[in-house]
């Protein structure tokens, strides 16, 4: 039944075992104030985005109030953080049910630093302003990349102060997900609960997200396949146009393969594969270069959830899963290198290409040469005054390229075609991700938000080239720091 509103939630996920979540209670804000709402997104779940702006609306957004057949619970997950295994949990989010779109899909609709949960351990279950924007505004410029992603619908300030080293505005954002479900939900089932419950977790997993397998003889099995595929995939996507996730941890690992989670992320600026920005990656664990293998160790830790419904004869089962993992370095290979292909122009296959890649993106690290403008420069052919354009290496590697695009039957608009589609103009730059946040944390100035949020719905619009957001920040001794 819909009403007025829009909101037309079920709860699924609720009618798992109950030791997938706990209910939780409203709490109450002092003063709720909407300060960005996705209008577009609201169209799409079916919500009627004027009722969502009155107070009734707002009231929904920061928690304090539900809409029609809400059920508010907080999910129970567990993970591998760093490579340390432990119990989490939503501690600072509220799922408050599933809508269902006019178009016939489910997303989560979640609630992210609304309060204490069961599982807050020392945690506030609170978030600030800062980084809820900071979440909406790239989790919103991934979907424009084309990369999948969970998305944002509003962030509401509480009126309240939450503290961190200083006192923050407090703040609360909408998340939708296709779901929410993770690597670290089926580690805490296998963990915590017994086989039937993760039988039951990947039971409805697979009526959620593949109910295609619902006809395969090994649907556990093909459940492992289609998340290795997904996030080999997701990840490929993440490489090419130099995002760094920052915090793979396994419970920041759907398994509808979207990207989730932006607390330390950041895009690359200069292309240098050791690229890491989080303050807390010592090790650099997650750096730029480690993402697509992290993403075969996250995997393995869910075939490991998986070995016990895959076959009777666990020594069998140990050996599907094995040979299922196996296959990931060759497909997340697949889907990058056809991506870069892409970003070069070239439509067709020849063995040299991945030695055409590896030599520019090798040039690239030696001129310090940013990586995103790069490949705008090749687009546009626009390849001079720098110091890695006036090389003779790249002047060498240029005629190669150029000879390589003449070994196919693609014109070269065609080719200036691919390479608009696959090489975004603007991404979200640090500096300018910063820049805006600040005015809109330290003056309740959301122009240049709002400014950067429309540059980012059009990342590959060769029309329209604004120089503001395509430059890249000074170089500078400080590197770029991200914090959870
Ligand atoms: P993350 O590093 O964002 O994946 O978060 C790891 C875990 O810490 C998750 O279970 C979060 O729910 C929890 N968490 C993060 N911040 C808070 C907070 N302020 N209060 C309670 N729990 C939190
Ligand atoms: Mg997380
Ligand atoms: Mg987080």
């Amino acid at each position: 039944e819909k009403n007025d509103s829009g909101w037309n939630l079920e709860n699924s996920y609720a009618k798992l075992p109950e030791l997938f979540y706990t209910p939780l209670k409203l709490e109450t804000v002092s003063a709720p104030k909407l300060v960005v709402l996705n209008q577009r997104l609201a169209e799409e779940l079916g919500l009627n985005a004027e009722v969502l702006r009155s107070q009734a609306g707002i009231d929904i957004l920061a928690g304090q109030a539900l809409p029609d057949k809400a059920k508010p619970i907080a999910q129970a997950y567990a993970g591998h953080q760093f490579g340390y295994f432990t119990m989490l949990g939503d501690g600072r989010a509220m799922l408050i049910g599933e809508q269902i779109t006019p178009a016939g899909q489910r997303f989560d609709i979640q609630l992210k630093g609304s309060g204490r949960t069961p599982y807050s351990r020392s945690g506030d279950g609170k978030a600030a302003l800062g980084p809820m924007l900071r979440e909406y505004l790239i989790s919103e410029a991934m979907h424009y990349l084309g990369i999948p992603t969970s998305r944002s619908l509003a962030v509401v300030t509480t009126g309240e102060p939450v503290y961190r080293e200083n006192p923050l505005k407090g703040a609360v954002l909408t998340r939708v997900a296709a779901s929410h479900i993770r690597v670290g939900t089926f580690e805490y089932a296998a963990q915590w609960g017994t086989t039937a419950d993760v039988k039951a977790l990947a039971d409805y997993t697979i009526n959620r997200h593949f109910p295609w397998l619902l006809s395969e003889p090994n649907r556990y099995l093909g459940l492992l396949d289609a998340v290795i595929k997904a996030q080999a995939a997701l990840i490929a996507k993440w490489q090419l146009v130099g995002f760094i996730h920052g915090v793979m941890n396994t419970d920041n690992v759907t398994i509808s393969g979207e990207t989730i989670d932006y607390g330390p992320c950041a895009f690359m600026d200069h292309y240098d594969p050791t690229t890491v920005f989080s303050s807390i990656d010592l090790q650099g664990r997650y750096a730029y270069r480690n993402q697509p293998n992290i993403g075969l160790w996250n995997l393995a830790r869910l075939a490991e959830t998986l070995i016990p419904l895959v076959d009777d004869n666990q020594q069998q089962a140990l050996q599907l899963v094995e040979d299922s993992l196996r296959i990931y370095p060759s497909l997340y290979q697949a889907e990058w290198l056809k991506g870069m292909r892409l970003k070069l122009g070239i439509a067709n296959e020849d063995p040299q290409d991945e030695r055409l890649i590896a030599d520019l993106l090798g040039l690239m690290k030696a001129y310090q040469a940013d990586y995103t403008n790069t490949f705008v420069d090749l687009t546009l052919e626009k390849t001079q005054s720098s110091e890695l354009y006036e090389s003779d290496a790249f002047k060498e590697w240029l005629k190669r390229w150029q000879a390589r695009l003449e070994r196919q039957e693609q014109t070269n608009d065609d080719s200036k075609q691919l390479m608009k589609q696959a090489n975004p103009v603007v991404i979200p730059r640090n500096h300018q991700v910063e820049k805006a946040l600040q005015a809109a944390n330290e003056q309740d100035d959301f122009t240049p938000l709002q400014r950067l949020l429309a540059v980012l719905q059009a990342p590959y619009d060769y029309h329209s080239l604004n120089q503001e957001f395509m430059t890249p920040p000074e170089p500078s001794n400080h590197p770029y720091k991200t914090y959870c």
